[in-house]
C-alpha cells in the first residue's frame, strides 16, 4: 500500500496527455459506441462550447465508466473545416470519472425533444485516440482508497459477509453490509470491511436541507432517482463504538467519518456524535474523526470539537450565497451558519475542508473565484476537495433560472491560482490521515 503522503496541486497528473485532441466518441440509439474520425471533441462549461487542447486530455483513468445519453447529439469540431457541428445522427456520450480524479469540461451535446433528466451523475467529455479512451480530468488526490485495482470484489464480499456474521446484532455494522457494501459498492463501507483507510458511521435519517441533487432523497416532482436509500435508525451507542474502536486502532491510516451518502444531515443528531467521540476517544487515541456535513449548525459543531472531532468537511455547490441558497433550499438556517462552522473548526485548530462540487463553467466563475478568496481568508480553510458534481447540467440551469453562467476563468486555471496564492491550503478529493494534516500544518508554519 502506498501511503497518500505527496502534497498535491492541480498540476499533478499520473496519466499522459495525448499528441493531439481526440476524435469524438457518439453512440447509436441501441448504445453502440464509435470514434467520428472527422471530428474532435468539444467540451462544455456551464452555458458554453470550448474548443480543447490535448493537454486538457488525459487517458481514461481505470474504473471510469461510461454514459450513452439518449435524446442528447453531440457537438463535434469538424477536422477539415475547424467548423463546431451538431452530428443530429449520432447520441452522445459521456464519461464517469473514477474517484480522485475532478473533471475540467462537460460533454458538449444538444438535448432534443423528449429528453429526461439524467441521473444524479457526473458527466466528462471523452474521446478516442490510438486505441485510448481520452477525458478531461485531473488527478487531484494521490490517494489510492478507492483506486480500482484495490477492489476484489470477492475478497470485499467475503470480509463483509464474514463481520456481519459475527456482529450480527449490531444493526450499524448490519446497515453497512447489506446497504452500503454489498448492494451499493459504497468504497467507504468496503474499505471498512476490508479493515483499512477511511470508514463511514452514517447516524442520522433526517435533515435540514433539500438540496436538488440530494442522492439519498428525492421528491415525486423531480423525476429522478435516489441513488441509495437512507438509513432508517438511529444506532445505539454502542453498536457506533464496536465498529468505530477497532478501526482506528488496527486500520492502516485511520479515519472515522460521519455524514455519508446514506443518511441525512448529522448535525441533526450532534448530541449523539458528541458522546460517541468522548465514548470512542476513552478507548483510543488512534486516527482521525471527521464529520462530512452541510455545516448548518456552528454551535453544535464548536460543541463537537470540545468534544474532541478531529476534522470537518463542508459541502458546497457554490461559496455565493445565491446559487448556494438555490440549490440547498436550507430550512431554518442560514449561509453565512456553513461560513461559520468552517471557521469554528480552524479557532479550534482542527482541519477544516470544503468538498467543493465542481462544475465546469460554475464552479471556474470569476465572481465564484472572487467569492472563494474572499472565504478562504475570512475562514482559514485548510483543504479544497474538488469532488465532482453530480448533476444534469441542463436541469440544475434550469432550477437556478440561470441562462448564461458568465465568464468562465477554466478549472485548472482556477486550482493554480488558488495555489499560487495560497500555497499551504490542500487540494484533494478525500479527508485526509493524519499524517498528511500534518505535512500541509508543517507548510503553515514556516
Ligand atoms: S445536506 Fe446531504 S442529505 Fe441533506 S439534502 Fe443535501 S445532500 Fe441530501
Amino acid at each position: 500500500m502506498k501511503e497518500s503522503s505527496n502534497i498535491h496541486t492541480a498540476k499533478s497528473n499520473d496519466l499522459k496527455h495525448p499528441d493531439r485532441v481526440p476524435y469524438l466518441l457518439a453512440c447509436d440509439a441501441e448504445g453502440n459506441m464509435f470514434e467520428e474520425e472527422d471530428y474532435e471533441v468539444i467540451g462544455r462549461s456551464g452555458t458554453r462550447l470550448m474548443g480543447l487542447k490535448p493537454e486538457d486530455f488525459i487517458e481514461l483513468p481505470e474504473g471510469s465508466e461510461f454514459f450513452n445519453m439518449p435524446c442528447r447529439h453531440p457537438y463535434g469540431m469538424n477536422k477539415h473545416t475547424g467548423e463546431v457541428e451538431l452530428l443530429e445522427d449520432v447520441y452522445a456520450v459521456a464519461a464517469f470519472v473514477s474517484p480522485a480524479y475532478t473533471q475540467t469540461f462537460m460533454p458538449a451535446y444538444e438535448e432534443t425533444d423528449g429528453a429526461e433528466t439524467l441521473p444524479l451523475y457526473a458527466y466528462t467529455a471523452v474521446g478516442w485516440l490510438d486505441d485510448k479512451f481520452y477525458t478531461t480530468a485531473v488527478r487531484i488526490d494521490p490517494d489510492p482508497r478507492q483506486d480500482f485495482e484495490n477492489f476484489d470484489c470477492e475478497e470485499i464480499e467475503q470480509k463483509t459477509v464474514e463481520t456481519m456474521q459475527e456482529f450480527s446484532e449490531n444493526r450499524l455494522i448490519q446497515h453497512l453490509g447489506a446497504n452500503c457494501s454489498l448492494t451499493y459498492s459504497c468504497p467507504a463501507a468496503r474499505n471498512f470491511f476490508m479493515g483499512r483507510w477511511e470508514a463511514p458511521i452514517p447516524l442520522s435519517p433526517a435533515c435540514n436541507s433539500n438540496c436538488l441533487g440530494c442522492i439519498s432523497f428525492q421528491p415525486d416532482e423531480h423525476g429522478i432517482d435516489a441513488m441509495q436509500n437512507r438509513i432508517d435508525f438511529i444506532p445505539y451507542i454502542e453498536e457506533v463504538i464496536e465498529m468505530a474502536v477497532p478501526h482506528l486502532e488496527n486500520a492502516p491510516l485511520p479515519i472515522v467519518s460521519f455524514g455519508q451518502g446514506c443518511e441525512g444531515e448529522p448535525l441533526l443528531v450532534w448530541q449523539l456524535i458528541r458522546d460517541v467521540i468522548v465514548a470512542i476517544r476513552k478507548r483510543t487515541k488512534r486516527g482521525i474523526i471527521n464529520l462530512n456535513t452541510n455545516g448548518s449548525k456552528p454551535k453544535a459543531v464548536d460543541e463537537l470539537f470540545k468534544a474532541g472531532l478531529d476534522s470537518i468537511r463542508v459541502s458546497m455547490n457554490s461559496v455565493r450565497k445565491d446559487v448556494y441558497n438555490k440549490y440547498y433550499l436550507p430550512n431554518n438556517y442560514e449561509y453565512e451558519d456553513v461560513i461559520e462552522s468552517i471557521k469554528v473548526a480552524r479557532q479550534h485548530g482542527k482541519w477544516a475542508s470544503i468538498n467543493y462540487f465542481t462544475l465546469p463553467g460554475f464552479t471556474d466563475n470569476k465572481e465564484e473565484f472572487e467569492t472563494l478568496r474572499q472565504v478562504i481568508r475570512y475562514t482559514d480553510l485548510s483543504m479544497i476537495q474538488w469532488r465532482n458534481f453530480n448533476i444534469d447540467l441542463e436541469w440544475y440551469l434550469s432550477k437556478l433560472g440561470m441562462e448564461d453562467t458568465g465568464e468562465g476563468l477554466g478549472v485548472a486555471e482556477v486550482m493554480e491560482a488558488i495555489h499560487e496564492e495560497f500555497p499551504h491550503i490542500a487540494y484533494g478529493y478525500f479527508n485526509p490521515p493524519i499524517e498528511v494534516q500534518e505535512k500541509y500544518n508543517a507548510l503553515r508554519e514556516k
